[in-house]
Formats: C-alpha cells, structure tokens, sequence
C-alpha cells in the first residue's frame, strides 16, 4: 500500500522506525527486532538508509522482510555521492521486491567531497529522478527547527516548496521536542502554499548522554522541562526509558488532540520502546 493513502485516511496513524544493520554478523538481530516492532501493526514502518549508502542493501533486505511480515514499509534512499546509475538499481530493487514507498533524501554531505561534481545536489533532484522511474510513493524530510545549513528558514521553506512541487507525495519531519515548534512550523509551511501532509517526527529518548549530541547534528531545541529529565535521570538507565516514553506519548497525545493523525516514532531497533508507546495509547488505537 502506498503511505499517501494510509495517512490521508482520516484516523490517527503511527509508524515505527528500523535502521539495517553495518555489517552481516548484526543482521539477525536487526531483523529480529523488526519484526517484533511489525508485530505490533504499526501503519508502516521506515527503514533508514546508512549515511553515504553504506547499509543499501540491507535496507532493501530489511524492508523486505517487513513486508513478509504483513506491515508496509518506507525505504530511505539518499543520494549524496551517488551516480544515476546506482540510484536506478537501487530503484529496481525496490520494484522487484515490493517496496513502493521510498522516503528520498539527500544525506550529510561527507567531509572533503565535492557536491557540484556529483550526479545530484540536493533531495530534490531525486525526488524527480524517483517520479521519472517508476509509480513510488515519495516522501521527504523537512526540518521545523530549519536545517542546519539554511541560512534561514525563509530560504528553508523555499527550498521545501521546490521539493515538493518536484513531486513530494508527503513530508516527515525531523525530531522536536515542543509541539509548539512544530505547529507554527505547520502554519508557515501551510502558508508557503505547500499543501501535501507533514508528518510529525518523535525521538522517544531513552538515553540521556547520546541526546544532546543528536540534537547538536539535528538542530533540535531541547526545552528546559525535558532538559530538567534528562539531568535528573540519564544515570538511572531505566528510568530515563520510563521518563523519555512517557513525555513522548505525551506529545504524540498532544499531536492527535491538535487534529494531527499520522504521527512517525524514531523507535530506534528498539521493540520494547515501540511497545510502551503503544500500550500507551491503547484506548486511541481500539
Ligand atoms: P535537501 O532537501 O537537499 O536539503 C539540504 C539542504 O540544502 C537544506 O539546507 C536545504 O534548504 C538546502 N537546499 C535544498 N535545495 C536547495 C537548492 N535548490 N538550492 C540551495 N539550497 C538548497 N540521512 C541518512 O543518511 N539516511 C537516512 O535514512 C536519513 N533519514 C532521515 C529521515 C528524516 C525524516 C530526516 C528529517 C532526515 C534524515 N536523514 C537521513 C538526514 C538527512 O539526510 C540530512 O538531514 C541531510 O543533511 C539533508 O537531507 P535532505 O533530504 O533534507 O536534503
């Protein structure tokens, strides 16, 4: 199924997501883990895409794999770095093994590499080339807290709005930590005239030493109230899992009472985190 149409049903909907192992010895555990995340019949689920490439194939393999178990997948693919060719084979493979919804991104750039001489520069170029090649749904990133390289988020918006006019059948966000953030963010991309559905994009943080390094390569803003969680309990291992779930399903909750329905968890390999969530909002989904 394409995710267009999961998330413009009018009902709130929740996807999970994996990241494919580095190597071949961690793939088993990377795919046990998504499957027992499928087993909780998310929406879809994603499947990231390793920076520069380096995890391709696993990706395809995971996502494959999610779609034996019943769940539809969202395949990233970025194209830093990459040929037109190499872009196309990936395309292929997608095609061969099922997978119609591809998230297209442009990647970090990697240090000491030149974007001109490469095939494509930005997200948006892929998002045409992906059009040209085949019937895929396509999504893209946007970034409420504007991406770190925009000078501003005027400039960030335009950008976005060219994105999607390249063919753009979604948008997911990058993580926030204040819903506030991210509906003045909705209004200003709203008011852009971009009108395909923004999905919002929420980091249950169960580790708080790794957090602020996130947010540093992000862009996100940590608010002083999770600030003050993260202080009182990244020592305490289990409870910082309990805190970081709790004020995610709070936001989450949020999301839906502000009318928004499709809501993405950054669930991390992690089935006992996209668990919680669930539990947590049990009631809602019934
Ligand atoms: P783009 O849309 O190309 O934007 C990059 C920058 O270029 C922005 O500052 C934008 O404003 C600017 N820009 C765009 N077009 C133009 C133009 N025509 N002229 C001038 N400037 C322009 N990375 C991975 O490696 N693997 C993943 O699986 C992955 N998944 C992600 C999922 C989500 C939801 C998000 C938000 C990010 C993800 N990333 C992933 C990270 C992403 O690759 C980086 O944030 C990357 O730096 C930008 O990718 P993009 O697709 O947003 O790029």
């Amino acid at each position: 199924m394409k995710v267009k149409d999961i998330i413009n049903l009018e009902k709130p909907s929740l996807s999970f997501e994996v990241f494919p192992p580095k190597t071949q010895d961690k793939f088993e555990t990377v795919s046990t883990a998504a499957t027992k995340i499928a087993d909780l019949k998310p929406d879809f689920m994603s499947v990231t895409y390793g920076a520069g490439g380096t995890t391709a194939n696993y990706t395809v393999e995971i996502a494959k794999s999610i779609l034996d178990d019943g769940v539809t997948p969202l395949a990233h693919l970025t194209c830093v770095n990459s040929s037109k060719e190499s872009i196309l084979e990936k395309l292929q493979q997608f095609k061969e093994n099922g997978i119609e919804n591809i998230l297209a991104l442009r990647g970090d750039i990697p240090d000491g590499t030149t974007p001109s001489q490469w095939d494509f520069k930005y997200a948006s170029e892929l998002v045409s080339f992906i059009k040209e090649s085949g019937d895929f749904c396509i999504g893209g990133a946007c970034y409420p807290e504007k991406h770190v390289e925009s000078l501003s988020e005027k400039e960030d918006l335009i950008n976005l709005k060219h994105k999607v006019d390249c063919g753009c059948d979604f948008l997911t966000t990058q993580m926030f930590f204040d819903n506030d953030l991210f509906y003045k963010y909705l209004l200003r991309v709203r008011n852009m005239g971009i009108t395909v559905p923004v999905i919002p994009g929420i980091m249950p943080v169960t580790n708080g030493r790794q957090i602020e390094r996130s947010c540093k390569l992000s862009g996100a803003v940590l608010p002083d109230r999770f600030k003050r969680i993260v202080e009182r309990f990244s020592d305490n291992p289990k409870a910082m899992q309990q805190a970081g779930i709790a004020y995610a399903t709070e936001q989450i909750i949020d999301l839906f009472a502000n009318g928004i329905n499709a809501v993405h968890v950054y669930s991390m390999n992690k089935p006992e985190v996209a668990q919680a969530i669930k539990n947590n909002l049990s009631e809602i989904f019934k």
